[in-house]
């Protein structure tokens, strides 16, 4: 698992520059408002709707144009290379909480799960079945191969327009919220050893904390009821319906269903 590795190595690298920066850096409140732009944007169109929804649920073509978009903002987000992401997600759901499950905290601890830190249990059998509708995907392996080129670009241009405060406040503290953001879903929603909507993880990470009901329901696009609200669904559920309904073209939910 050298990839894995590498983007652990990546993730630690994020946290300890972010971290230094706070100590030893010139920042402002307005550093902190651009990191929450910045966390939002990569969260919700990129962790939530590209690499969760769209692509492990299949519920957005990947070659569509929001496709490429929402994976370019998966990228972004440093969680790791979408095939890898998709595989994991995939075999959790089948088997969550049980041993083979890739990260459950009642199996491998709470802290391991939250801080990204599980590894595959010898049970857990990574199968290319699993993922072999994704490696078709024009935008998957153009995102597999350039992932690193991506995201120094990114880096690159935040460094042209907004010097070093732009890098630490506008990709590492998004990429280490990000990160921290989706591990949280794996280790509340999952503490009791089944999958729970957790109110205030859903607030922290747009609506994947309402986990209990995606659980049961995966291929519920918006997942909001009662107290809870799913602000990535609604805005997925906006774009395939304009799509359904002829408005726009370039939200093309994947019809093909395996
Ligand atoms: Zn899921
Ligand atoms: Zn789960």
């Amino acid at each position: 698992m050298s990839a894995r590795f590498s983007v652990r190595t990546l993730q630690l690298l994020c946290f300890l520059a972010g971290t230094a920066y706070l100590f030893l850096g010139e920042w402002s409140w307005k550093s902190l408002v651009g990191m929450l732009i910045a966390y939002t944007f990569i969260f919700v169109l990129g962790v939530a709707i590209g690499l969760h929804r769209g692509l492990s649920h299949r519920l957005v073509d990947p070659d569509s144009k929001l496709g490429w978009l929402t994976l370019g903002f998966g990228t972004l987000s440093s969680l790791g290379r979408p095939v890898e992401w998709a595989l994991v997600h995939r075999m959790h759901h089948p088997n969550s909480d049980q041993e083979s499950d890739p990260h459950s905290p009642i199996q491998q601890g709470f802290w391991k799960v939250l801080l990204n830190l599980w590894h595959l249990p010898e049970s857990s059998k990574p199968r290319l079945s699993l993922i072999r509708d994704l490696m078709t995907a024009r935008s998957v392996q153009f995102y597999q191969k350039y992932y690193y080129a991506v995201i120094a670009g990114y880096v690159v241009l935040l460094a042209a327009a907004f010097g070093l405060p732009g890098v630490i406040f506008g990709y590492c503290w998004p990429a280490v919220m990000s990160v921290l953001g989706a591990s949280m879903v794996n280790a509340v929603c999952h503490r009791d050893g089944e999958a729970k909507d957790s109110l205030w993880v859903s607030l922290l990470t747009f609506g994947e904390g309402i986990h209990g009901r995606h659980h049961r329901e995966p291929k519920t696009v918006n997942l909001s009821h009662g107290v809870y609200f799913d602000p990535s669904g609604w805005l997925l559920a906006k774009w395939t319906q304009a799509q359904e309904e002829g408005e726009v073209s370039w939200a093309l939910r994947q019809r093909k269903q395996k």
